[in-house]
C-alpha cells in the first residue's frame, strides 16, 4: 500500500500536475475575452543584407497576464492550438499587425509586415477571407503582407493546403518557410510549394562560428534556395562577425538582436520618425 502510494506519487509528480494545470489555466484565460484584451504585438525588423535598410517587420505576439505574468509565445500558441482558440487569436494578431503597418507606411511607404501562421489556421476554410478582410480593413495591398509558416505544415500537406498557398501567392502575398532545417521539411516541398522566402532556423545561425558543420549547411541551404529562386533570411543574428559571414554567404535578409529585439509599437514609431540607427 505504502509502496503503491510512492509509485503514484512518482508518476503524478507535482511538476507534471503543475504543467497540466497551467495549460488548462492558459486555455481558460484564452476562452475569456480578457485574454484577447491583454494580447499585444511586438515587431522585429528584417534588414536587407546588402543595403542595411529595414525592409519589413515580423509581428510577434506577446501576452502579459495579470496572474501568470509573461507567457512565452510558444506556450500560449500551443495552448490555443490545442484548445481551439488559435483561429480567433490568429485573426486578432493579423488585424492588429495590418492596421499597425498601415500607420507606419505613412512614414515608410515600402514597409512590409510578416505574420506567423499556425498550420491549423491554414486548415480553416475561412482563412483566405480572414486575410483579405484584414488587408481591406487596413487599406493595404496584398504585396505588403508576408505569411510565415513552419515546416510543420508540410506534415499535413494536402492538395487543399497547396491550393490555398498557391491562391494566396497569386494574389501577391509572399510566403515564407520558417525555421527551415529544424524539422521535417523535404527538399521536394521547397520546389513544389510557392515559397518566396526561406528562413534558416536560428539554431544554425547562433552556433555558426563554433560549428563548421553549420557553416556548411547554411552555405548549402542558401545556394539551394537561390537556385530555386527563393530569398534567404538568417534569423538569430547576434554578432557583427556572424552578420559579415552571412553577407559573404549572400544571405538576402538578416534579423536578430544585433539589429534589434522585437519592439513595442511606440519604439518602432519613434525609430521610423527619427530615422534608424543603422
Ligand atoms: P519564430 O517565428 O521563429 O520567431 C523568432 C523568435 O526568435 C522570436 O521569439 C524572436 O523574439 C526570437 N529572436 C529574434 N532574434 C533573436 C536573436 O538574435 N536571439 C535570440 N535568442 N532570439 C531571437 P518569440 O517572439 O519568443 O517567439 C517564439 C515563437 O513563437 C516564434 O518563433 C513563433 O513560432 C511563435 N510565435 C510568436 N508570435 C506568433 C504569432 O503571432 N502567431 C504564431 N502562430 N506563432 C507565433
Ligand atoms: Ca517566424
Ligand atoms: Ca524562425
Ligand atoms: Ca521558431
Amino acid at each position: 500500500e505504502n509502496q503503491r502510494a510512492r509509485i503514484r506519487h512518482c508518476f503524478f509528480a507535482p511538476s507534471m500536475e503543475g504543467i497540466a494545470s497551467r495549460k488548462l489555466k492558459i486555455q481558460s484565460l484564452l476562452n475569456t475575452g480578457s485574454a484577447l484584451e491583454e494580447l499585444d504585438v511586438y515587431y522585429q525588423p528584417l534588414i536587407d543584407a546588402t543595403t542595411g535598410h529595414i525592409v519589413s517587420f515580423e509581428a510577434l505576439a506577446r501576452w502579459h497576464n495579470a496572474e501568470l505574468g509573461f507567457i512565452p509565445p510558444p506556450e500560449f500558441i500551443t495552448a490555443a492550438e490545442d484548445g481551439g482558440q488559435i483561429v480567433e487569436l490568429g485573426e486578432l494578431i493579423m488585424q492588429t499587425a495590418c492596421l499597425q503597418l498601415a500607420q507606419w507606411r505613412r512614414l515608410a511607404p515600402a514597409l512590409k509586415i510578416s505574420v506567423n501562421i499556425s498550420p491549423l489556421q491554414l486548415l480553416d476554410p475561412a482563412f483566405e477571407s480572414m486575410v483579405a478582410n484584414a488587408l481591406q480593413l487596413a487599406g493595404l495591398p496584398p504585396q505588403a503582407l508576408k505569411l510565415e509558416v513552419t515546416e510543420q505544415l508540410m506534415l499535413q500537406s494536402s492538395d487543399q493546403v497547396l491550393h490555398k498557398l498557391n491562391s494566396l501567392q497569386s494574389q501577391g502575398i509572399q510566403l515564407a518557410i520558417d525555421d527551415f532545417g529544424s524539422g521535417y521539411a523535404s527538399l521536394n516541398y521547397l520546389s513544389s510549394y510557392p515559397f518566396e522566402l526561406l528562413k534558416i532556423d536560428q539554431s544554425f545561425i547562433m552556433d555558426i562560428m563554433r560549428e563548421e558543420r553549420l557553416l556548411t549547411l547554411t552555405r548549402t541551404i542558401t545556394e539551394l534556395a537561390h537556385s530555386l529562386g527563393l530569398k534567404v533570411v538568417a534569423e538569430g543574428v547576434e554578432t557583427t562577425e556572424i552578420a559579415s559571414l552571412l553577407q559573404t554567404l549572400e544571405c538576402d535578409l538578416m534579423q536578430g538582436y544585433l539589429f534589434s529585439r522585437p519592439l513595442p509599437v511606440a519604439e518602432v514609431t519613434s525609430m521610423l520618425e527619427n530615422g534608424v540607427p543603422w
